[in-house]
This record gives structure tokens, sequence and C-alpha cells, in this order.
């Protein structure tokens, strides 16, 4: 008998997400500094350690959500259902010129990260400000986190101007690089946002020291638009011309791209974070998925911030997408069960290039795993796990969570972070917000 830190044992069905969908039945999971050492029935019998029974359950990789701005949990809600325009240069940015800080993005994530963890996610990518902050709660709580500071061409909250912007994250990436949680990457904003210049230095960055290049394209008409008129071209082709196209990207929403994009994107190696209820709920449009990834193009899912959701729940969001892209294409083969929980796990490790450590229940494999609790009448009968997941659970049947080998939620308890301390940091800033909100009416 060989001591592991923990086993999971009796798990109804693991489904590992590796290439060929490889399942296990009635099966035990052994775990050891960080990684699964071995997974099969005789688990049990060959191991012994810290162990959690996990009958009625089943398992799958740590999800992960490609795209979000998790300090903006602090607007959830703020402003909806008004034109993008109005929404935010009345709403959102007022509240964001006034209050963005270091305790605000803190005190966001902290919301966020709650969220988070009790669906499942086990590691997220951030654009925001002041990303310190974010870097500082994930490290103290053992999330895995790919965090990127916004680049834009006029001042921001952290950088008055790009290139302070970029020299900042450079100094983030050389203070995280390497570390358990957090990979640090470049997040130049978008193509109408960035100037070539901008654009290219950043690129530079992301080269030089091997990150992703996290960015905004092709989102709606308008910068569609916005950029053919500026650079002549329409955004992927205009990044192509200016050399910053290639496997390093993790392009945010691409709803609108050109069947010729689509190819240059697949030729490119270009990743994709598909964000159908930002895209819906802003009134973007509808991202051409399933064509993309007939094109051989990486995609992941993402819920984009929770000002345009608006909530962090992945399962939700690959259960949207899957409905939306067969309603839209008219059949209902598109985008199956299979596919849709690969975007939130193997596809998404892919898309932010963690492959190697992340996105699949596979021996060698970082021991981020979620338990979802299939012992409840709204999933059963169960014939097919991943139907089941994809269309009947949502992401409140997550009982359990281990990160890194650590457990961070059990029970559907989460662990690491006191609900009544995440709803007291709302209240305080509702209130902040609301006051402001009064005064400026005045
Ligand atoms: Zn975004």
């Amino acid at each position: 008998m060989e001591r592991v830190d923990l086993i999971l044992t009796d798990i109804d069905f693991v489904l590992t997400m590796d290439e060929n969908f490889t399942e296990y039945k009635n099966t035990s999971i052994a775990i050891k500094d960080g990684k699964i050492v071995d997974i099969g029935e005789d688990v049990k019998n060959r191991y012994f350690g810290k162990t959690i029974v996990c009958k009625g359950k089943i398992a799958i990789p740590g999800l992960i959500n490609t795209h979000t701005h998790a300090a903006m949990t602090l607007l959830r809600g703020y402003g909806s259902d008004n034109p993008l325009k109005v929404w935010l240069e009345e709403y959102i940015w007022p509240v964001e010129g006034q209050f963005v800080s270091y305790e605000f993005v803190k005190d966001g994530t902290q919301i966020a990260v709650y969220e988070m963890l009790r669906n499942g996610v086990t590691t997220f990518v951030d654009m925001y400000f002041y990303e310190n902050a974010v870097a500082d709660v994930l490290n103290k709580l053992g999330i895995r986190g790919v965090l990127s500071t916004g680049i834009l061409d006029f001042p921001t909250p952290g950088a008055k101007t790009p290139d302070e912007g970029i020299a900042k994250t450079e100094e983030f990436i050389k203070e995280h690089k390497g570390s358990e949680y957090i990979y640090p990457a470049i997040g130049p904003h978008a193509p109408y946002t960035c100037s070539p210049e901008t654009l290219k230095k950043a690129m530079d960055v992301a080269e030089k020291y091997d990150v992703l290049y996290h960015i905004h394209i092709s989102e709606t008409e308008f910068e569609v638009q916005t950029v053919k008129e500026k650079y002549g071209e329409t955004p992927v082709k205009h990044l192509e011309k200016i050399g910053v196209l290639n496997s390093r990207v993790l392009a945010a929403h691409m709803v609108h791209p050109t069947d010729e994009e689509i190819e240059l994107l697949a030729k490119k190696g270009v990743k994709v974070a598909h964000c159908p209820e930002s895209n819906l709920k802003l009134a973007s449009g509808i991202a051409p998925v399933p064509k993309m990834i007939e094109a051989g193009v990486i995609v992941g899912i993402g819920t984009d911030g929770t000002a345009s959701n608006d909530d962090l729940d992945v399962i939700g969001e690959i259960s949207t997408a899957a409905k939306l892209h067969k309603g839209y294409w008219k059949d209902p083969t598109v985008l199956n069960a299979k596919q849709a929980l690969a975007m939130a796990t193997r596809e998404g490790a892919k898309a932010v290039r963690l492959e190697n450590k992340i996105g699949t229940v596979e021996k060698g494999k970082k021991a981020d795993i979620v338990l979802i609790d299939a012992n409840q009448p709204h999933l059963n009968p169960l014939f097919d796990p991943y139907t089941q997941i994809v269309y009947s659970s949502k992401g409140l049947d997550v009982d359990t969570v281990i990160i890194n080998g650590d457990i961070k939620v059990l029970n559907k308890e989460v662990l690491v972070i006191e609900k009544d301390y995440v709803l007291d940091i709302a209240k305080k800033w509702k209130e902040k917000i609301e006051a402001l909100n009064k005064a400026t009416q005045r």
C-alpha cells in the first residue's frame, strides 16, 4: 500500500474528457503532491490516505472560464437592458472612473471567486485593472488564474499611456512567471482601442516571455466597421497584416469573422473564448462557433464579466451554447453535449495553452477535479452523464471542488472563503455605487 494525499472512491462516473472521451464507472482516483497519480477500480486496494466516498457523483475536470472580468462582479445587474452606449457611458464607465482601485478589484474578485468555486470553476482567464489584486486573492485561496491587465490607447486606472501599461505588465509577468496558481498574460484590449504600434509592442512582450496574448476581437458590428474605416481591413485580417496573429492569441468573442477570417484563425492557431450569454445580452450577435470548430479552431467557453452575463456559471454557459447553435443552424446535431463539455475543460485548457497541466482527468495531470451531485431528482433517470450535465444540471449542482489536490468546496460549501464575508462586501459596494448615482443625478 502506498500513502497518498487524497483518495476519491466509488465515483459513479469519471468523465476524463481526454481526446477519446474515456470514461470510468464505479472507480477511484488517487492524488498526491497536487497531481492525479492513479485512476481505477483497484486504487482503493493499492493506496491509503484521506478518503472521500463519492457515491452518486460524477467527476469531471475542473472547469475553465476562458474570459472574464472578475472584479466587474461589483457591477452585476447594474444598468441592464439599456443600449450598449447608454449602459457603458451612463452606468459602467462613471462607476469605474470613480472607484476602480486595488480595493475595488480585490473585493469584486472575492465575490467572483466565491461564485466560480461554487460553480466548479478551477481556472479563469481575467482581463481588468490592478491584476496584482486578483493575483493576491488567487494566491491566498489557491485558485488558478491566467491574468492580464487591460492595455488601451487612452489612460486607464492603472496606466496613463499604453507604454506604461505594457511596462507594468512586463513587471507583473516577471513577478509571477512559474507560479503554481498565477499564469501571467498580456492583455491589449481590442483592435479598435489599441493602435497597431501598441498591439505589436504587446506581442513582442508575449513572445519574449512566452505568455498568452489575451484580446477582444470582432465582438460587435461597430468594432468591425470602426476597424475597417480606420485600417481598411476587418479585425482579424488587420491583425494578420500587422503581424500579431499567431497561436499565442486568445480572442474573446469572435462574433463576426468572415469565412476567410475563420480559415485564417485556424491556419494561425488562434484560440477563441466563446461568450454566448454576454453576446446575447448585449445584442452583439451569435458567433459562428460550429464553423470555427469545423475549420479546426480551438474554442473555449467564457462567461465574460457578470456586468454583461450576469453570472459566472460555466455549466449554464455551455448549456446556452449547445442550444443556441442548434437553434441558429436549425440542426440538433450541432455542438453535442460532449463537445460542449469539452469547451469548458480540455479545449479550454488548449485555449490558454495549459493542456499539459489541466483540462482532463488523467494520470500525471494536476488534480483539478469537480464532483457533480447526480443523486438528485432533476438529474434522473441518468442515461448519459454528458447530456445530464449539459442539459439538466446547473453550476450549483457542483458538490466538491479540488484544485491542485486541495479541497476548496465540499458538500456544496465553499471552504476557503466565507459566504457572509462575501455578502458584506457586496452590500458595502452597492451602497457606495448608489450614493454616487444619486450624487451625479443631482
Ligand atoms: Zn470581455
